[in-house]
């Protein structure tokens, strides 16, 4: 991390990012604005989040993917799951005991930076596998797409719209009925 001289340690080592050019800022020397926007994310997390404030990364120090993750879990009714480990299968049967060292994990490859799981708020049932790597290569759509289809999940694949930011891309593993192809 780099620490700017002009800006204090507290808001280096604990502050959010809120874009647009604006420094850094712990919660004691955010402007009341900044304030606003943070407790209106909070408001918004409840039922979204496993626990206040854990937010995935990504959205843990950035306020404008707070509101682009939550705008999207709003739209398609998805609540985040922290799991020991991101898996299709999870997706696919509906659970994996095989924890972190599951050979499906979704983690490490180029298409799967920034791994997020993600559950419907009404069936409780875990119904997607974001993943929000740098730019979408050929190789990287063809292993997203085979993982998809050795899963039966249908892949949403985007160069951009993500909610993580910084022009990632957008990789959805959505079980068939849910996301843009669902309902
Ligand atoms: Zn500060
Ligand atoms: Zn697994």
């Amino acid at each position: 991390m780099t620490i700017h001289s002009d800006l204090p340690r507290c808001c280096a080592i604990n502050g959010l990012n809120f874009g647009d050019g604006a420094q850094r800022a712990c919660q004691r020397h955010m402007t009341p604005e900044q304030a606003g926007l943070v407790a209106e994310c909070d408001r918004r997390a409840r039922g979204v989040l496993t626990a206040p404030d854990n937010w995935p990364y990504g959205p843990n120090a950035e306020v404008e993917a707070r509101r682009r993750m939550l705008d999207w879990a709003d739209q398609f009714n998805l609540r985040h799951i922290d799991p020991s480990h991101v898996c299709p299968r999870r997706v696919e049967v509906g659970y994996c005991r095989k924890g972190w060292q599951c050979p499906d994990r979704v983690e490490g490859r180029g298409w799967s930076d920034h791994p997020t799981m993600w559950a419907d708020r009404d069936s409780k049932e875990t119904v997607v596998i974001v993943s929000q790597p740098y730019g979408l290569s050929e190789h990287d759509r063809a292993e997203a797409q085979a993982v998809a289809d050795r899963h039966g999940l249908l892949a949403e694949l985007r160069e951009l719209g993500s909610w993580y930011g910084h022009g990632t891309s957008f990789v959805g593993l959505w079980a068939v009925g849910y996301g843009p192809h669902g309902r």
